[in-house]
Formats: C-alpha cells, sequence, structure tokens
C-alpha cells in the first residue's frame, strides 16, 4: 500500500511559516500583508475558493479585500479596479478569480496585474523568471506541489517525471519547476500517443488534467510518485462504479450523496501501484491556497518600485 501524501498537513506547515513571516513585519513595525481578490459573477466554486481563501488570510494574519462585481461588468470597469489594485500601496498581492464570466477577456486582465503584485504567478513577465530559473513570484499550485515533494524527501535529480497537462497554470510551470530540480520531464496532454505507456515510464507523475479518474493503475509505474492535482465533481454513477471500482467508500458517498469530489487518477488503484499518492480533496487543493499566502507574503517583503 503506499503512503498517502497528506497536503493538508503540509499546508498547514507552509500556513505557519507564513504567519510567522507576517509576524516578524508586525515586529519591524510594518503592516500586515494586503491581498486582493476580485470576484466577478456568481459561480458557485469561486465563491467557495475566496471564502476559503479569505479564512486562510484571517489564520495567518494576511489582510484580505474583497471586491465583488457584477456579473455584468464590463472589461473596462474590471481593468479600471486592476489599475487602482496596481497604485493602492496597502495591496501586495492582486488575485483576479478565474473563471470570469463570458465575455471578459482573463488575459487582458491578468497581464494587467502589476508582476510585482501577481501572486497567482501568471504575468508573462513571472512566467520568463521561472523560464530563466530566476525568483520572480511562480504559479502557487506547481509551487506547492514542489514544496510537497521537497517535504516527503523525493530526491529528484535524475528522476523521470511526466507532467500530464499543459496549462500555463499547473502543466507548463510544473513541468519547468521539474526541470530545474534536474528531473527528467516529459509534458504528455490530450494529443499524446499512447498515454498509458508515456505515464508507466514515470518515477514521478503529476497529472492536471481535469478529467476524473483518467489515470488507472495500470497506466503508473510501480513505486512511482503520484501528484494528483485534478478537482473534478462525479454526480455519474456508471462513471463512478467504473473509476471507483477499488474505492468502495467514495462509491458508497457518491450513492448516497449524489455526488463526490475526485482527481485525475483513480486513487484506490493508485494505492495499490505507487509508493505515495496524494488524494483528493485533501492533497494539491489545501496546497494552493498555502502557496498563494506565502507568495502573499514574498510580494510584501520585495522591495518596491
Ligand atoms: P486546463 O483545462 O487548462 O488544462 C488541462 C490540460 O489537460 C490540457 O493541457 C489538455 O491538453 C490536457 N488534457 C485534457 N484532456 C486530456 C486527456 N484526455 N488526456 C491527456 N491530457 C488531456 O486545466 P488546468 O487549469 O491545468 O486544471 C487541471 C485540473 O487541475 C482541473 O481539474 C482543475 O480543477 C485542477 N486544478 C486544481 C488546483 C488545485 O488547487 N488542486 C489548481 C488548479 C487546477
Amino acid at each position: 500500500m503506499a503512503t498517502i501524501l497528506d497536503g493538508k498537513a503540509h499546508a498547514d506547515h507552509m500556513l505557519e511559516s507564513v504567519r510567522r513571516g507576517v509576524e516578524v513585519r508586525r515586529t519591524q513595525g510594518l503592516r500586515a500583508p494586503g491581498l486582493a481578490v476580485v470576484l466577478v459573477g456568481d459561480d458557485p466554486a469561486s465563491h467557495v475558493y475566496v471564502r476559503n481563501k479569505s479564512a486562510a488570510c484571517t489564520r495567518v494574519g494576511i489582510t484580505s479585500i474583497e471586491h465583488r462585481l457584477a456579473m455584468d461588468t464590463s472589461q473596462a470597469d474590471l481593468e479600471a479596479l486592476i489599475n487602482q489594485l496596481n497604485a493602492d500601496p496597502e495591496v501586495d498581492g492582486i488575485l483576479v478569480q478565474l473563471p470570469l464570466p463570458k465575455g471578459l477577456d482573463s488575459k487582458r486582465a491578468l497581464h494587467l496585474i502589476s508582476p510585482a503584485k501577481d501572486v497567482d504567478g501568471f504575468h508573462p513577465m513571472n512566467q520568463g523568471l521561472l523560464l530563466e530559473g530566476l525568483p520572480g513570484l511562480r504559479p502557487c499550485t506547481p509551487t506547492a506541489c514542489m514544496s510537497l515533494l521537497a517535504h516527503h524527501g523525493l530526491e529528484l535529480k535524475g528522476l523521470r517525471a511526466v507532467v500530464l497537462g499543459r496549462s500555463e497554470i499547473v502543466g507548463k510551470p510544473m513541468a519547468l519547476m521539474l526541470l530545474e530540480q534536474h528531473a527528467t520531464v516529459t509534458i504528455a496532454h490530450s494529443r499524446t500517443r499512447d498515454l498509458p505507456a508515456v505515464c508507466r515510464e514515470a518515477d514521478l507523475l503529476v497529472a492536471a488534467v481535469g478529467r476524473p479518474g483518467l489515470v488507472e493503475g495500470s497506466w503508473i509505474k510501480p513505486g512511482a510518485v503520484v501528484v494528483d492535482v485534478g478537482i473534478n465533481r462525479v454526480d455519474d454513477l456508471a462513471l463512478g462504479a467504473r473509476i471507483f471500482a477499488a474505492e468502495p467508500k467514495k462509491l458508497e458517498t457518491l450513492r448516497a450523496k449524489g455526488s463526490v469530489l475526485c482527481g485525475d487518477v483513480r486513487f484506490g488503484e493508485a494505492m495499490q501501484v505507487a509508493s505515495a499518492v496524494t488524494p483528493v480533496p485533501g492533497g494539491v487543493g489545501p496546497l494552493t491556497i498555502a502557496g498563494l499566502l506565502a507568495n502573499t507574503l514574498l510580494a510584501a517583503d520585495s522591495p518596491k518600485g
């Protein structure tokens, strides 16, 4: 049986380190770091994320400033708010919650955020710094995954790593961070031929696809470490019966509650083959918020101008 990589416990550890950093600022007479969160529209999942972020801010002493905008907000109004936050000296980090409602150009909005306040690490300037291996604000989810792997003591040098998914948010930056640590990295995606065979080469498999239970136990190399970034809600019983065959409790919950959260990896099957696996929920999810707050502290502590 594999070890469960407890993301919640590691997130607590990361948050404690942020809390201490905020405390140090306070003893130096500096104000608390400020994180501005912009939420447009009424996507229920986004509201849950924003609430969780705000609770985590309170826990570590970061000031969370929420800006809730109506569903029909114009691009010009959204950009005016971002410009205002860029200029606000009390704001160290700006996060625009995605997805934005249809009709709004999220790339344009994200590119407008000052790179120094880009705590999501999505600005081309920060992505360029990552590409060059230079310090900057890096995307929270892959940064937090790297922190979890380091904490787990996984030696990345020379390791065969496969990153499944090539998004700007997770897949690409994750691959770059693994490369920086001298892993031999393959990025696989929706057009990759013979995905199971590619995955089976991996000593470290990171799945960031958004397809429930895509990765079967037979795709995993025995003894591999598996990081499951996917967060999917499943409400289809037939699909559940297939992907939760080795996870009877999950299937029971799906039957009882009508839906259940799961990752891109069939957790029950992975547990029988891998050496370590992150669960969903309780794996990468809590780490991402911890990574965001670590970035906010880093932005606050960085020299301005
Ligand atoms: P995305 O939709 O931007 O990218 C998905 C990637 O998966 C694409 O590169 C695509 O090529 C690839 N892909 C799609 N179908 C595939 C298939 N059948 N086979 C192989 N590759 C396929 O998604 P994203 O933003 O990177 O998010 C991926 C998942 O991670 C989602 O479930 C998302 O909810 C989750 N996520 C979780 C966190 C967290 O905090 N845990 C953070 C970000 C994203």
